[in-house]
C-alpha cells in the first residue's frame, strides 16, 4: 500500500509507524480492509463510533436531512433540528443553553472562553485556571494549554497560558490507598482556590487520553463542594465519557455533580458527523445579554449547528433513550472477561467503567513510547482485533452494539498476545 504522496496523518511519525491500513467499508463493529481482511474496531475509531458503524437509523436520518436542508448560516437563522437537539440536551444535562461547534477541542475552547468572559462581563475578571494532572482537553491551542504538559505539546510550550494543576487520584480494582491520594489532591486544590479562580476543568470520572484513569465519584463530589465554595465555575469535559460511554448517559449524573459548563462531542452524533456542543447554565448565559456590545460572545464557526450533524445526534439520542441497557449493562459484559485476568502476571491495575475496560502492562519504564503496548497491538491485529494501547495502558472501548462473540474474540486476542509478549 505505502504512504500516500499527498496525505498527512494525525499524531503519526512516518519514520517509525507502520503504513496505514486501507478501509473500504465498515459495518457494526467490523472494519473491512481493501485486502479482504476484517478487523474488530475495539476502540470505536478513536472513541467516536457509539452504536456501531453504519447504524441504519442514523445513516437514514442524515440521508433524508441532506435532501431537506444540508446547511444554513446559524447567525440570523435557526432551524428545527437545532431547536430539538437543544431542548433534549438541556433536559438531559440540566444545563439550559447549547452552543454549537465542530469537535471536542472547540467545545472545550468555547467552554473556556464563556467561563473567562463571564467573569469579565460581571466586572470582576479572574485570572487563574485550574486543571488536573494528566488532563487531556484537545489539540487546539487553548484546549491544549488546559491539558497536561507532555511530549505531545512541548514544541508549543511558549504559546500556552499558565494553568494550575491538581493531582488526579486515579484508582483501580483492589486499590487500598486511594483515600490518602484523594485527600492529598484535595489539599492541593484547597491551597490553589485561595487565589480567585475563573474555572476548574476536569474529565468526569475518567481521564481518557492520559491512560484511562478512573477516580471515585466521592472525590469529584468533594471537588465540586470546594469549587462551589470558591465561586469558581466548574467545567466538565464529557467529550469522551458522554452519551453512555461511562455506563450512564453522562458521567456527571453517575458522579452526582452538576457543572456550570459541559463539553460534548465524539459520541454526540453516534460517531457519524464531526460536531461539538457546549452546554451552559442559564446563569452564565444571562451575563452575556445587554446593550453594551462588549458583552457579546463573539465566537462562531462556519458549520455551527450543521443540520446533518443535528439529524445524526437526534437519531443517536433516540437509540440511547430507547435502549438504556445498551450502555447501562455494558460494565457487566466487560467484568466477566476481566475477572480471569486479575491474577495475570503480565498486567496490573484493572479498571472498568461502562463500556471502557483497561489495565496496565507491567513494564520497567511506563510511558507513551513504551514498546510493549505496540507489540501487543501488532499481535492483536494479526488476530483480527484492532487496539491502540496508550503506551503501556491497554484498553477496550468498543461500539455499544458489539456482539458477545466479537467481545470474546477481543479478550481471546489479548490473552493470546499476552502469552506471546
Ligand atoms: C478527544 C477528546 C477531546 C478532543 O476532542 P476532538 O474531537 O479530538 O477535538 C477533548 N476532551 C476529551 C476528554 C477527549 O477525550
Amino acid at each position: 500500500m505505502g504512504w500516500h504522496p499527498h496525505l498527512w496523518h494525525p499524531t503519526t511519525q512516518v519514520a517509525t509507524a507502520p503504513e496505514p491500513l486501507r478501509v473500504v467499508a465498515a459495518q457494526g463493529s467490523l472494519l473491512q480492509l481493501d485486502d479482504g481482511r476484517q478487523l474488530i474496531d475495539a476502540i470505536s475509531s478513536w472513541w467516536v463510533t457509539l452504536h456501531g458503524h453504519g447504524e441504519p437509523s442514523i445513516a437514514a436520518a442524515i440521508a433524508s436531512q441532506a435532501l431537506q436542508l444540508e446547511q444554513v448560516i446559524f447567525a440570523n437563522f435557526s432551524h428545527p433540528l437545532a431547536e430539538q437537539l437543544a431542548e433534549q440536551l438541556a433536559s438531559l444535562t440540566g444545563l439550559d443553553r447549547l452552543f454549537f461547534s465542530d469537535n471536542g477541542s472547540t467545545a472545550v475552547e468555547v467552554a473556556l472562553k464563556i467561563a473567562w468572559q463571564w467573569w469579565r462581563n460581571r466586572g470582576e475578571p479572574r485570572q487563574q485556571l485550574i486543571a488536573f494532572e494528566g488532563a487531556y482537553h484537545g489539540d487546539t491551542v487553548g484546549a491544549m494549554a488546559l491539558g497536561e504538559r507532555s511530549l505531545f505539546n512541548s514544541a508549543y510550550e511558549s504559546l500556552m497560558f499558565a494553568v494550575a494543576r491538581v493531582p488526579w487520584p486515579a484508582t483501580w480494582w483492589g486499590d487500598e490507598n486511594v483515600e490518602a491520594r484523594e485527600l492529598a489532591a484535595l489539599a492541593v486544590l484547597d491551597r490553589l482556590l485561595e487565589t480567585p479562580t475563573a474555572a476548574v476543568i476536569f474529565e468526569p470520572l475518567l481521564q481518557g487520553a492520559s491512560g484511562m484513569n478512573l477516580v471515585r465519584p466521592q472525590f469529584l463530589q468533594a471537588v465540586e463542594r470546594r469549587v462551589r465554595a470558591s465561586g469558581a465555575l466548574l467545567i466538565a469535559d464529557e467529550v469522551m465519557t458522554g452519551f453512555g460511554r461511562s455506563g450512564s448517559l453522562f458521567a456527571c449524573q453517575q458522579a452526582q455533580i452538576q457543572p456550570d459548563l459541559m463539553a460534548l462531542s465524539k459520541g454526540l452524533t453516534g460517531g457519524f458527523m464531526p460536531m461539538g456542543v457546549t452546554m451552559a447554565s442559564e446563569r452564565l448565559y444571562e451575563a452575556f445579554i445587554g446593550l453594551d456590545p462588549t458583552l457579546t460572545f463573539f465566537h462562531g464557526h462556519s458549520f455551527t449547528a450543521n443540520p446533518l450533524g443535528c439529524a445524526a445526534a437526534l437519531a443517536s439520542l433516540e437509540l440511547l433513550v430507547q435502549k438504556p441497557d445498551l450502555y447501562g449493562q455494558f460494565e457487566q459484559r466487560h467484568r466477566q472477561h476481566l475477572e480471569p485476568l486479575k491474577d495475570h502476571p503480565r498486567l496490573e491495575k484493572i479498571r472498568n467503567i461502562g463500556s471502557i475496560a483497561a489495565f496496565d502492562l507491567i513494564v520497567d519504564q511506563p510511558g507513551y513510547l513504551q514498546g510493549l503496548g505496540r507489540q501487543l497491538q501488532r499481535q492483536c491485529l494479526a488476530k483480527g482485533v484492532y487496539l491502540r494501547p496508550l503506551g503501556h495502558v491497554v484498553y477496550l472501548l468498543p461500539p455499544l452494539g458489539i456482539s458477545e462473540a466479537q467481545l470474546e474474540q477481543c479478550y481471546a486476542a489479548i490473552w493470546q498476545s499476552l502469552a506471546e509478549l
